[in-house]
């Protein structure tokens, strides 16, 4: 398939602002698209040639792209770098210089959508020496054989900075609208306009002329129409016009949901593209949990304090809100696998944890779910600190000491081949103390409590933060388990940390769509009369709209900049920020020798000069406030059910 397909797409996505127009776009060019090339024109199509959950980056900064843009174009690099700093996207600039150079003959060959991926995926693998050679004349490749408009996008995809607005809802409802028949109801269905459709409308409808003249349109009871398949192939119909609200709303659902719960099950676009364009519902529907594939994992709302959350569920079952990573645990015969609540495959950095789910789980296949911790010195660790294992890739039997880990079980989503997400809270949690033979202080079950006594949750909560866990969760014990959902199934509880008013020291300037303003800013607080960095924000910060905008924030702190080095400035502190926060993390970067976790900014202080701001001592007495002291006992005991 011709790349220069998905480059008309691509431009017409950055010409239109409307989503109904993007989603016609992206469905034609997915109809278009042989069944096998889905995965990679979808990928494509979100800037990207691996899917999200993949640790495998193209991995080409400026630099050498200014290199293979030089290459390519036969201008200097000085050149390229002028126009860089000028406009702040390489990809306009490739096709400012393409369209220039005129003399170019037109490439006789046509750079194809796999000529494209395969390129980039091979830049992502080369290691070793020569590496940087390699990678170049990979992109360089490209670059010369492409039209000005091919190589922006080319650019722009192997920097990472393609943005043309493809959100993932929007692939979710190009998908429907390529493989299934649209459904309209209501007031919409007297307005439709189509051409040369298939449409079957409901018995009865007053449907205007010209649609009728202009498509073949077949009449049809509701009865009938309710047990459609609205697969276009089997269906043979491409929209579907009905008077009820309720039956149009279902038959509509029917097809979203199902891709969003094949996303959930996937999340991968790609492949659920092609499961659609060949198998149609059926084939959707027929997607399960697989061992060895991660799926997005069910997740908690925050509840405004433990009262409430007891009130929300009346058979509430309360679990330790552990600080840690969650982990998705699939065992087949003798293989596991370890993903993060990221789909991120970690079982090589935790050969342990696959040691012990071998040893505790004797069913052939199941998948379980758990919250893993760190420790050091038999003290459980922020998240933070575990991360460090979860990156590592080498010696990983030396950090496997220094950071010691425990699991904390608390679901099961499968069993030997069955998908239990139907099975209420209360048996899934029952199973899973049949299922696995817990190895204490290892792979062991979550402290878990089912009470509804107030004092006695409130107890179990204060037992939690004192073993410097987060708090707790509050299990729903008769909801279902819905892959991705965040609503309905489990509550977390956990002290809110106050928010800080902190100066603005410094800044960096932005690229994409943040260039010419400050796409993130120092954080400083006061100490003396001096400030130190506790971290950088770009959250809460708005590209345009209501709030604070980067414009806005930018034209405030241009005139403070006191030295500017590459695109970072430093700032005189002038400018004070409320900002919001997770957590206060310990952190050697930066100078107050904090960061925030999280950060975004909630409001200007204008109200506020740089005086005003929050100090250094209040920065560490909420840390100390939130890092209560660890009882590593407390985490190693069992629960009530082990
Ligand atoms: P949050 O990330 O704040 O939305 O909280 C949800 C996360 O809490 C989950 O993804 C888990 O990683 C973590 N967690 C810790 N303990 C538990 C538990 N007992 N049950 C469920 N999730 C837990």
């Amino acid at each position: 398939m011709e790349y220069a397909r998905l480059v008309d797409t691509y431009e017409l996505l950055g010409r239109t602002s409307g989503r109904l127009k993007k989603v016609g776009a992206i469905a034609s060019l997915l109809e278009d698209t042989p069944a096998p090339l889905l995965q990679r024109v979808v990928l494509l199509l979100q800037g990207t040639v691996f899917p999200a959950w993949s640790d495998r980056e193209i991995g080409i900064a400026n630099q050498l792209m200014i290199k293979a843009i030089a290459l390519a174009t036969g201008f200097s690099e000085q050149d390229v770098v002028a126009r860089f700093t000028a406009s702040g996207d390489l990809g306009k600039v490739i096709d400012d210089l393409t369209s220039r150079k005129r003399q170019r003959t037109l490439a006789s060959r046509r750079l194809t959508v796999e000529k494209v991926v395969e390129n980039l995926q091979a830049v992502a693998a080369v290691e070793g020496k020569g590496a940087v050679d390699r990678k170049l004349s990979l992109v360089t490749e490209l670059l010369s054989f492409a039209t000005p408009a091919e190589a922006k996008y080319i650019v722009r995809t192997t920097l990472g900075t393609l943005r043309v607005g493809v959100a993932e809802g929007v692939i979710r409802d190009a998908i429907a609208r390529a493989f299934f028949a649209d459904v309209v109801w209501g007031p919409r269905a007297a307005a439709v306009e189509a051409e040369g459709l298939r449409i079957i409308a409901e018995d009865g409808m007053a449907l205007d002329r010209r649609l009728r003249e202009r498509n073949r349109v077949v009449t049809r009871p509701a009865g009938e129409i309710g047990k459609l398949d609205l697969w276009k192939p089997a269906g043979k119909t491409d929209l579907v016009i009905v008077k009820d609200d309720t039956l149009g709303a279902r038959l509509k659902a029917a097809v979203t949901d199902a891709i969003e719960m094949a996303w959930y099950l996937r999340s991968d676009y790609g492949e659920i593209a092609r499961i659609a364009k060949e198998r149609g519902l059926r084939g959707l529907e027929s997607i399960g949990l697989e061992p060895g594939k991660p799926y997005h994992v069910l997740l908690s709302e925050k509840a405004p304090s433990l009262e409430a959350a007891l009130a929300a569920y009346p058979n509430a079952a309360l679990e330790w809100k552990y600080d840690g990573a969650r982990l998705s645990i699939h065992k087949q015969g003798d293989r596991v696998w370890l993903f993060t609540r990221r789909l991120e495959d970690v079982t090589a950095q935790f050969p342990e944890v696959a040691a012990w789910t071998k040893q505790a789980i004797a069913a052939k296949e199941a998948i379980v779910e758990g919250e893993m911790l760190g420790f050091r010195q038999g003290k459980p660790m922020p998240f933070q600190f575990l991360s460090q294992r979860i990156k590592r890739k080498y010696d990983i039997e030396q950090i496997a000491k220094e950071i010691p880990v425990q699991v904390n079980l608390f679901d099961i989503v499968s069993l030997d081949g069955a998908s239990l997400f139907r099975m209420p809270q209360r048996e899934r949690w029952a199973l899973l103390q049949r299922v696995v033979k817990p190895i204490p202080g290892k792979l062991q079950f979550a402290r878990h409590l089912e009470t509804t006594d107030a004092q006695q949750a409130a107890a179990f909560y204060r037992e939690a933060l004192a073993a410097a866990q987060e708090g707790l969760m509050v299990k729903n014990q008769d909801a279902a388990y819905q892959p991705g959902r965040r609503v309905g199934y489990w509550l977390k509880v956990k002290p809110t940390m106050e928010n800080l008013d902190l100066a603005i020291i410094g800044g960096v300037w932005g690229t994409g769509k943040r260039t010419g303003w400050f796409g993130s800013l120092v954080l400083g607080c006061r100490d003396g009369e001096t400030f130190r960095e506790c971290g950088m924000i770009g959250t809460g910060i708005k590209e345009k709209g209501k709030g604070v905008t980067f414009e806005e924030l930018t034209a405030l702190l241009k005139p403070l900049v006191t030295a500017e080095r590459g695109n970072q400035v430093t700032i005189r502190p002038h400018v004070v920020v409320e900002v919001g926060y997770e957590e206060i993390q310990r952190s050697p970067t930066y100078s107050s020798g904090f960061a925030l976790r999280f950060p975004r900014v909630v409001r200007l202080r204008p109200d506020k000069g740089p005086q005003e701001a929050d100090d250094l001592e209040r920065v560490r007495r909420l840390y100390s406030l939130q890092a209560r002291q660890a009882s590593p006992a407390g985490i190693a005991t069992k629960g009530p059910h082990v």
